[in-house]
């Protein structure tokens, strides 16, 4: 059961770096979500799943290749939340108080 559960997760993972290798453009954990069928709570899980992926592709590609964060921003005041420790989507801006953040969006790319 456990070795099963392991296996879904590398599975997933790699489908995410295909995903963000592929992708023309920034993509955010919903859209992420959206190809990859997950629904309700288990979206949270993607940016755990991220942080995974980023260090699986340094690794991978001997550091040629990188995963890049554009991080949130608020949407009213234009806030960037650069001061991230792990990608999230913030639940509000420090500055304006507005709940009306644009998410943090992500893409590999070669170096
Ligand atoms: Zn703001």
């Amino acid at each position: 059961m456990l070795e099963e559960y392991a296996e879904n997760q590398l599975t997933r993972r790699e489908k995410i770096m295909k995903i963000l290798e592929e992708s023309d453009h920034f993509m955010t954990v919903d859209e992420l979500a959206y190809i990859l069928e997950i629904k309700g709570k288990e979206r949270r899980r993607l940016y755990e799943d991220i942080t995974h992926v980023a260090k699986s592709v340094r690794a991978l590609s001997q550091g040629r290749k990188i995963l890049v964060m554009q991080p949130p921003q608020c949407r009213k005041c234009g806030f960037v939340f650069t001061n991230l420790k792990k990608p999230s989507k913030p639940r509000r801006c420090p500055k304006c108080y507005s709940t009306w953040i644009e998410p943090p969006k992500f893409k590999i790319v070669k170096r």
